[in-house]
């Protein structure tokens, strides 16, 4: 079976086609700059080539509709018509309280999934904005929401619960629901495969540290705390967002420098994190840089970072009353080494020991621990999209 999987954002979609038989990605993508001057598609295929089609993408009906073209290619193409293609899988960032796993959508799911709007403003009407495009192109093609949030949904009332006026949990749904669920999933579930146990039988914390960065704690095959939150804003510092900070500090800011509610969620969505403190990049290979050169500011924000993650996993420590294992995903967190190094070299208390040439990897599944070490400590790298061709065809088939 072949699943085309979409990632939809407001201007941009991301596309991967796999076989769902050998889980081989038979083609992937990127358009960009949809409804903008200037439409580019990025289309690669399994063996490496790289085909750059611009052409104007007025709107995402037509990105799908050039996806497809170049799905099917004569020269290029990896499936010969749009009947090979047998579901789609789209990423939906946030599912409420509605969603605690993926499902087939159809007419009230489309309806549930807009009631989220208010909860995911830049996200939720953009993943709904490629489904309907996919639904047009694709009418009689099977389609499967995979939730961001809904890994995070067994979380118990006290880790969900914010300390603030009940009514507003009651009337907006105001709560901690947790982002990069699929991710947490899908790690966890790796993680426990490499022991040869089941998830069910161990306590693990997921890092998954990338431009975006949180952490989980996965009790015996269950999400029973994350650090995000409402929105993908709380929790660690990341590229471009604050993470935890005194809430106080918003109306602090905004009288001081004279800017709005608004002007404030943007600083600290898009101009905060490592990017802000460092004011060399939100990339972290470059704020890494920065720091391994001696610049104070870029110093001060990888510690902040290692040092905020290490306090996270310490916490998921107490709250589940102790820990097997230890995996590191995304971007720095499946990449740097150094960045797993520094993480637990605050972790020493719990008997963690990290194996110096076992951290020296890239990219790899690899236990990094010593043989003896009582955490296992691990390298994951992620893959959602595997994972959302993986739900939609258990919901399909
Ligand atoms: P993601 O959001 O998961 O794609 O992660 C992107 C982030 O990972 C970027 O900020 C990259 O700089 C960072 N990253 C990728 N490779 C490395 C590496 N080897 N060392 C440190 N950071 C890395």
């Amino acid at each position: 079976m072949n699943i085309l999987v979409i990632n939809c954002g407001s201007s941009s979609l991301k596309y991967q086609l796999i076989n769902s038989d050998t889980e081989d990605v038979l083609a992937k993508g990127l358009c960009e700059r949809i409804g903008i001057d200037g439409s580019l598609l990025t289309h690669k295929t399994s063996d490496g080539e790289k085909i750059k089609i611009e052409n104007p993408m007025p709107n995402h009906t037509v990105a799908i509709k050039l996806v497809i073209d170049a799905l099917t290619d004569a020269n290029y193409g990896v499936i010969k018509s749009l009947e090979e293609i047998n579901a789609v899988g789209h990423r939906v960032v946030h599912g409420g309280e509605r969603f605690a796993s993926s499902v087939i959508i159809d007419d009230e799911v489309m309806k549930a999934i807009e009631e989220c709007n208010d909860l995911a403003p830049l996200h939720n009407p953009a993943n709904l904005i490629g489904i309907n495009a996919c639904k047009e192109i694709m009418p009689n093609v099977p389609m499967v929401a995979v939730f961001d949030t809904a890994f995070h949904q067994t979380m118990p009332e006290k880790a969900y619960l914010y300390g603030l006026p009940y009514e507003y949990y009651e009337k907006y749904k105001v709560r901690r629901y947790g982002f990069h669920g699929t991710s947490h999933d899908y790690v966890s579930q790796r993680a426990a495969a490499m022991l040869n146990k089941k998830r069910e039988d161990l306590k693990i914390i997921v890092c998954h540290l990338g431009n975006g960065a949180s952490v989980s704690a996965v009790d015996h095959g269950k999400c029973v705390d994350t650090s995000m939150g409402l929105t993908p804003l709380e929790g660690l510092i990341m590229g471009t967002r604050s993470g935890d900070m005194d809430p106080a500090i918003c109306e602090f800011i905004c009288q001081k420098e004279g800017i709005t509610p608004a002007e404030m969620n943007n600083i600290l969505n898009k101009k905060s994190g490592v990017y802000g403190m460092s004011g060399i990049s939100s990339d972290f290979r470059d704020v890494e840089d920065g720091a391994a050169k001696g610049q104070p500011r870029a110093v001060a924000a990888m510690d902040a970072f290692y040092y905020r993650a290490a306090k996270y996993v310490g916490s998921y420590v107490a709250a589940m009353n102790g820990v097997d294992v230890i995996a590191f995903t995304a971007g720095v967190g499946e990449n740097s080494k150094e960045g797993r190094d520094e993480i637990c070299k605050y972790l020493g208390y719990l008997g963690t020991e990290i194996d110096a040439e076992k951290n020296n990897v890239r990219g790899e599944e690899r236990i990094v621990s010593k043989e003896g070490s009582k955490v296992t400590l691990m390298a994951i790298p992620t893959n959602e999209e595997l994972a959302i061709a993986r739900q939609t065809l258990e919901l399909v088939k």
